[in-house]
C-alpha cells in the first residue's frame, strides 16, 4: 500500500484515528494537507504550508511522517507546543496506529536541571542572595526524584524564579564530559535519548544551535532524518537570524565574574585576588548599562529597546566614553585571563572559565572593529537593564536555502552559500514548513522568500470555520487615530463600555507597553475588585497562569465571572481560548513593524537601493500577519462566537487596508457602534451552541 493510500486509510470516517479518538471527523481540509505532507515525502521535496486555524495540521503532518518508517524531527517556536506534541498528539497516534516508535522531547538546555551547578548553589560556591534558599532546597529535594530534570514538571516553581539561572547551564558554562555530574547530567541523558528516538521533537533554536554546532561536545540531531517538519514556522527566519549574528551581553560578563569568584575559591584559594577580580568584572557590566541607559530613547517592542549603530559608538552614546568603558572591560577581562593562567589544571572549572574569557574577548574585538558588509549592528537593553551588542545578517535566505537543498546530500557535507559563506547542509530528505500563518499572497512571499524557499510547493488550506456566521469585524470609526497621544486612553474607555456590556469575556492586544500600561490603568479603575469583571493584566504573574485564570469562564451570561485579560507580544500567538471565555478580541492598532528599528532600517535601504517599496515588501506582509496571529485568537472552534474590534481607523480609511482585510478571514463587518452592541447584546443572550446572528 503506497503512503497515499494508508494516510487515506487512516483519516478515513472509519478508519484507526476515528475508532480511538471520539470527537474525530473527517475533513477535507486535513486530508488535503496529508496528502499533500505524504507527496512531500515519497517525492521528496519541501513543501510549504499555510494550515487555516481548525483544519487539525499537526495529525495533517504526523500521521504521513509517522507511517514512513523514516526518521522524524518535528521543530516547533514554542516549549507549549512541544509539550502538546510529546506529551497528547504523539502518544494518542501511537496508539491509534498502534506503532511502537521511540519518541523524545529535547529542550534547550536552560529547560533542565543542572546537577552541577545546584551542586555549587548549595554549597554557596554561586554567590546568591539568602532568600534564594528556600527555592533551591525544594529544587533540591525535587531533584533527588526526577527522572528527566525537566524544571516545568516541577509543581508551583515560578518560570521567572532568579534561582533558575542558578541551576540551569548555559553554553558558556557547561563542563561537558569534565564535569563531575557528567554520569548523571539531565541535559546529556536528554541529548542521548534524542539520538536514539525515531521521532524527535525540538526547537526552532535548537535546531539551529545544532547545525552551528555551537552546542560544544553535542551530536548532532538533524543527520539521518528522513523528514524535518516545522511547525510555527512563521519564526523560523527570526531564529535563524539570530543564530547566524554575533553578540556579546553584560549577562555573560556577570555570569563569568560570578562563576570565577565561585570556582577560584574552590580550586585556587589565595592563589589570585578571586574577589577583586569579580568585582572589577562586575563595575565593567555596570558601567556599560549605565552609560547606555543614558543614552535616551530607543526603538522597540516588548520593553527591549533597539539603539542603531552605524558609527564606532551605539546612537546617543558618547564616543570616547563607550570606548573608555571597552577598554575598562578588555583589561577586567585580560585580569581574569591572566589570574586563570597556568590554573588549569586544577578543576574543570578553572580550564572552562579560562576558555570563556577567551571568547568574550575575541566578541568585544569583534565589537570594536566596524560592522562586516551584509550585516547590521545595534546595542539591545533588556526591560531587566542587560545590555546586548548585536551584529546580524540582513539577509539570511541565502545560507536557510543550502540547509533544505530537497535532494539528497553527504551527511555532515559544508557547501559555500551565494555569498561564498560557508554553510552547513542538513541531510534531511523532506522538508515541511507550516504555520497557521505564513503570508499575506499566493506565493506566501513574506515567509518564502525570507527562507530561500521561492521554489518550494505551496499549498493554503483555509480554515473550515464560517467566520461568515461565527464572528464579525468592527474598525471603531469614533476613535482617534492611532498617532494621537490619547489613542491608548480612548481605546480604554471605549473597551471599558464594552466590557461591562459583555460581562467580560475580553482580550485586549495591545501593540507596546506603553498602551498595556495605560489600557491596563484605565481598566483597573473601572473594575475594582467586586464589579463583577476581574481585570488580568500581563505581567501581574506568570503568563501561564493569567492564561489558565482567563480560559476559567463558568459560562455565557455569568457576568460574576467575567474576566479581561489585557496583554503584549507573548500573547499575540500560541494562547487558545476555545468556548465562552473570549468573545470579544480587541487589538489596539495595526503592528507595523518600527520604521526606526535599526534591522528594519537597514532592511528598507537595501530595498531602496534596489528601487523596491520597503513598505509594500516588508511592513506591509509583516503587518498582514501580525494582524491574523491576532486575530486567529477568536475562534478556535466550531461552536465559538465573537467580534474582533481593531481600533485603528486606519484599517477602514487607507489604501492599504485593503489589503489587510483581505488577509483576516471572510467575517461579517459591523459598521456603527449599533451593530456592535446589538451584537454585544446577542453574545450575552445565548449560549455559543446557537448562533446570534443567523
Ligand atoms: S554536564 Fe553541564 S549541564 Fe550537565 S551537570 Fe555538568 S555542567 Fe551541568
Amino acid at each position: 500500500m503506497s503512503l497515499l493510500e494508508q494516510v487515506a486509510r487512516v483519516f478515513a470516517p472509519e478508519g484507526p484515528l476515528a475508532r480511538v479518538l471520539p470527537y474525530f471527523r473527517s475533513r477535507c481540509g486535513q486530508m488535503e494537507m496529508a496528502s499533500a505532507v505524504a507527496h512531500a515525502i515519497d517525492e521528496p521535496t519541501r513543501l510549504v504550508v499555510e494550515a487555516g486555524t481548525g483544519i487539525g495540521k499537526t495529525f495533517a503532518y504526523l500521521v504521513p511522517a509517522l507511517l514512513s518508517g523514516r526518521r522524524v524531527v518535528v521543530s516547533t517556536a514554542t516549549k507549549a507546543l512541544q509539550d502538546q506534541l510529546h506529551g497528547r498528539d504523539l502518544p494518542l497516534l501511537q496508539q491509534a496506529l498502534a506503532l511502537p516508535l521511540r519518541v523524545a522531547l529535547l529542550k534547550g538546555r536552560s529547560s533542565y536541571l543542572c546537577r552541577h551547578r545546584l551542586d555549587l548553589a548549595r554549597r554557596g560556591e554561586i554567590a546568591h542572595p539568602a532568600d534564594l534558599e528556600r527555592d533551591l532546597a525544594r529544587i533540591g529535594q525535587w531533584a533527588q526524584a526526577t527522572q528527566t530534570g525537566d524544571l516545568a514538571q516541577m509543581p508551583d516553581l515560578d518560570e521567572h524564579s532568579p534561582a533558575l539561572p542558578l541551576v540551569t547551564s548555559t553554553r558558556d558554562n557547561c563542563l561537558g564530559a569534565d564535569c563531575p555530574r557528567f554520569h548523571d547530567c539531565h541535559v546529556y541523558q536528554a541529548r542521548r535519548e534524542a539520538l536514539a528516538a525515531d521521532v524527535l521533537v525540538i526547537s526552532h533554536h535548537l535546531f539551529f544551535a545544532d547545525l552551528d554546532l555551537r552546542e560544544s561536545g553535542m551530536a548532532r540531531l538533524v543527520p539521518g532524518a528522513g523528514v524535518v517538519i516545522f511547525d510555527e514556522a512563521h519564526q523560523l527566519a527570526e531564529t535563524a537570524a539570530q543564530f547566524q549574528g554575533t553578540q556579546f551581553g553584560s549577562r555573560q560578563l556577570l555570569d563569568l565574574a560570578q562563576d570565577l569568584h565561585g570556582a577560584g575559591l574552590r580550586w585556587a584559594p589565595g592563589l589570585a585576588d578571586w574577589q577583586g577580580l569579580r568585582d572589577g568584572l562586575r563595575q565593567a557590566a555596570r558601567t556599560l548599562c549605565l552609560l547606555t541607559a543614558d543614552a535616551g530613547e530607543g526603538e522597540g517592542e516588548g520593553g527591549l529597546v533597539r539603539r542603531s549603530w552605524l558609527g564606532p559608538a551605539p546612537d546617543g552614546v558618547d564616543a570616547p566614553s563607550w570606548a573608555e568603558v571597552l577598554h575598562v572591560t578588555v583589561c577586567a577581562l585580560r585580569a581574569a585571563l591572566t589570574a586563570l593562567d597556568g590554573l588549569a589544571a586544577l578543576g574543570p572549572d578553572l580550564q572552562q572559565l579560562h576558555q570563556r574569557s577567551v571568547d568574550l574577548l575575541q566578541l568585544l574585538a569583534h565589537f570594536a572593529e566596524p560592522v562586516e558588509a551584509g550585516s547590521v549592528r545595534w546595542l539591545e537593553q533588556t526591560p531587566t537593564g542587560h545590555l546586548r551588542m548585536v551584529d546580524s545578517p540582513l539577509v539570511v535566505a541565502a545560507a536557510l536555502r543550502t540547509l533544505w537543498p530537497g535532494r539528497p546530500v553527504q551527511q555532515g557535507a559544508w557547501e559555500d552559500d551565494d555569498d561564498g559563506n560557508e554553510a552547513q547542509v542538513a541531510d534531511a530528505l523532506s522538508w515541511v514548513f507550516t504555520s497557521a500563518t505564513l503570508g499575506d499572497d499566493a506565493t506566501l512571499g513574506w515567509f518564502t522568500q525570507a527562507c530561500g524557499l521561492e521554489d518550494a510547493r505551496i499549498l493554503r488550506v483555509p480554515s473550515p470555520f464560517d467566520y461568515a456566521r461565527q464572528a464579525a469585524l468592527y474598525v471603531p470609526p469614533q476613535l482617534p487615530a492611532p498617532t494621537d497621544p490619547d489613542h491608548s486612553e480612548q481605546v480604554a474607555q471605549w473597551v471599558g463600555e464594552a466590557v461591562s456590556r459583555l460581562g467580560g469575556r475580553t482580550l485586549v492586544l495591545t501593540t507596546s507597553l506603553r498602551a498595556l500600561k495605560v489600557i491596563a490603568a484605565v481598566l483597573r479603575q473601572r473594575f475594582a475588585p467586586g464589579s463583577g469583571v476581574e481585570v488580568l493584566v500581563q505581567g501581574q504573574a506568570p503568563r501561564r497562569q493569567i492564561m489558565e485564570r482567563f480560559r476559567q469562564h463558568s459560562g455565557a451570561g455569568d457576568c460574576a465571572a467575567g474576566r479581561v485579560l489585557v496583554g503584549s507580544a507573548s500573547f499575540w500567538e500560541g494562547f487558545d481560548v476555545p468556548g465562552d471565555a473570549l468573545q470579544l478580541l480587541v487589538i489596539d492598532r495595526l503592528r507595523f513593524p518600527s520604521p526606526g528599528d535599526p534591522l528594519m532600517r537597514a532592511r528598507s535601504e537595501r530595498l531602496a537601493l534596489q528601487g523596491r517599496s520597503a513598505f509594500r515588501e516588508l511592513a506591509l506582509p509583516a503587518a498582514a500577519v501580525a494582524l491574523k496571529q491576532g486575530a486567529g485568537r477568536l475562534i478556535r472552534h466550531e461552536g465559538d462566537r465573537g467580534v474582533l474590534v481593531v481600533a485603528d481607523t486606519r484599517l477602514a480609511s487607507r489604501g492599504y487596508g485593503k489589503r489587510l482585510l483581505r488577509a483576516l478571514p471572510p467575517m461579517r463587518r459591523l459598521l456603527t457602534q449599533q451593530e456592535f452592541e446589538a451584537s454585544l447584546d446577542a453574545l450575552t443572550r445565548i449560549s455559543t451552541t446557537d448562533c446570534p446572528w443567523t
